[in-house]
């Protein structure tokens, strides 16, 4: 359920018609229902009741600040990739211990920044970064609480650029190598063994794999118990999936069933870090259609959103449904929808059944919440769009659009090139 709905045949977000805040902002630009994003949280959060738990919204998914800030203010985490993630964290109210940090390819300085801060725990994906881990902590004067991302070697079942919990994958550790992995840490002076993570992919549309990956993470905590190593941490990552299309994924409540049943027989707090089960369907991107092009046997509609504002057609072949924001009198046709970008990759939908919609008409690319703004980039010299956030009966520009000068802000021109 989502706050993108018809009435009298405009599509409105929450009480304002979409049509209203394009005249005003002009297009394109991602648009979020501050309504929806509340209830996706507050339901997610809400299935896991009575077990000790943290839920970490997963910051890549959207990094908007006042998003950031909207899940801090519900009591959220954050899970994070990158330095410039807990930046943004801290900024938007996250309190450092509710950070938790994952990613194969943790720099230095990103290290050190995360151990100042007092994160809650790095998830730690190869044996030579816990090395660099633990030699900073020293350096430091810190402790350094980890958990070991396992690999599972589970099939998620989804598109294999989000599958990340197979053997042929760069994430995680496998799950015999983590055991060795995990008694060399349990030595190490400035680590302390806090938990074990895994996220196997995103998208996910059954709870089997989460069950199996689930299976594979309690043998090794049985082993780890064996040798004296307790866990207290079990961070079971993100990955459910949404509709976008005709995906029938299976809901918080009956993800947290299948996940739950074996924390609760545990002494174990349990850590989740979704990001496209909140955020997907609270987003839409809404762009104008510029022109209309015939090719043979092949109808284009030319929109003024590209590939750089929404990756994820060219990426991954992904669905993003398309829908007229006024629906009196549109026909319906079979079209390629496709941006400005000079590729031709560079289309939101393809082959598609959409409405006739003609120059100057709006459209809204659905679903748009997720992966979309935080993957955009400014190719072709493209400015990054607007994002905007609706309350009610009110909108907010919380990312305005850049401007020409924000394309070279930090560059220049060296003096034997001549000053003009
Ligand atoms: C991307 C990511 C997530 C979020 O995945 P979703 O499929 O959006 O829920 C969680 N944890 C890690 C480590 C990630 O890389």
């Amino acid at each position: 359920m989502h706050h993108f709905q018809y009435k009298q045949d405009e599509l409105h977000c929450e009480d304002v018609p979409v049509r209203e805040i394009a005249d005003q902002v002009g297009t394109p630009f991602y648009l979020y229902s501050h309504a929806t994003l509340k209830r996706h949280f507050l339901m997610f959060d809400k299935a896991f009741e009575g077990v000790s738990r943290l839920v970490c919204f997963s910051a890549k998914a959207n990094s908007c600040m006042a998003i950031l800030k909207l899940f801090a203010t519900l009591g959220s985490g954050l899970d994070i990739v990158s330095g410039g993630e807990l930046f943004r964290g801290l900024r938007a109210g996250f309190s450092p211990d509710r950070v938790v940090y994952s990613g194969v390819g943790k720099r230095v300085d990103e290290i050190d920044f995360a151990l100042e801060q007092g994160i809650l725990m790095f998830n730690v994906e190869s044996m030579e970064e816990l090395e660099v881990i633990d030699q900073r902590a020293g350096a430091l004067g810190k402790t350094a609480p980890v958990a070991i991302r396992v690999n599972p070697d589970v099939d998620p079942k989804t598109h294999p650029y989000i599958s990340t919990g197979l053997k042929k994958n760069k994430f995680g550790i496998d799950t015999e190598t983590a055991f060795q992995t995990y008694k060399a840490a349990d030595k190490m002076r400035h680590i302390r063994v806090e938990g074990i993570d895994c996220h196997i992919g995103s998208q996910i549309s059954e709870v089997s794999p989460f069950k199996d990956a689930m299976q594979n993470l309690m043998g090794l905590v049985d082993a780890l118990a064996e040798v004296g190593i307790k866990i207290s941490c079990l961070d079971m990552g993100g990955g459910l999936g949404i509709t976008y299309h005709d995906e029938t994924p299976p809901g918080p409540d009956e993800y947290a069933r299948a996940i739950v049943d074996t924390v609760k027989k545990r002494p174990l707090k349990l850590i989740l870090e979704p990001g496209r089960v909140i955020v997907g369907n609270a987003g839409i991107l809404v762009t104008r259609v510029l022109y209309r092009k015939s090719g043979k046997g092949k109808e284009f509609v030319i929109a003024d959103a590209g590939m750089n504002d929404l990756l994820r057609p060219s990426l991954y072949g992904a669905f993003h449904a398309v829908k007229p924001v006024n629906l009196t009198g549109t026909g319906v046709i079979r079209a390629d929808l496709v941006g400005p970008i000079c590729e031709s990759s560079d289309f939101l939908a393809s082959d598609r059944e959409m409405a006739d919609a003609v120059g100057g008409d709006l459209l809204a690319v659905m679903s748009a919440g997720a992966y979309a703004y935080t993957m955009s980039s400014n190719y072709c010299s493209r400015l990054k769009v607007s994002e905007v956030m609706v309350k009610d009966g009110d909108y907010h520009v919380v990312k305005e659009r850049q401007q020409y000068e924000d394309l070279i802000r930090g560059e220049s021109v060296p003096p034997f090139l001549g000053t003009d």
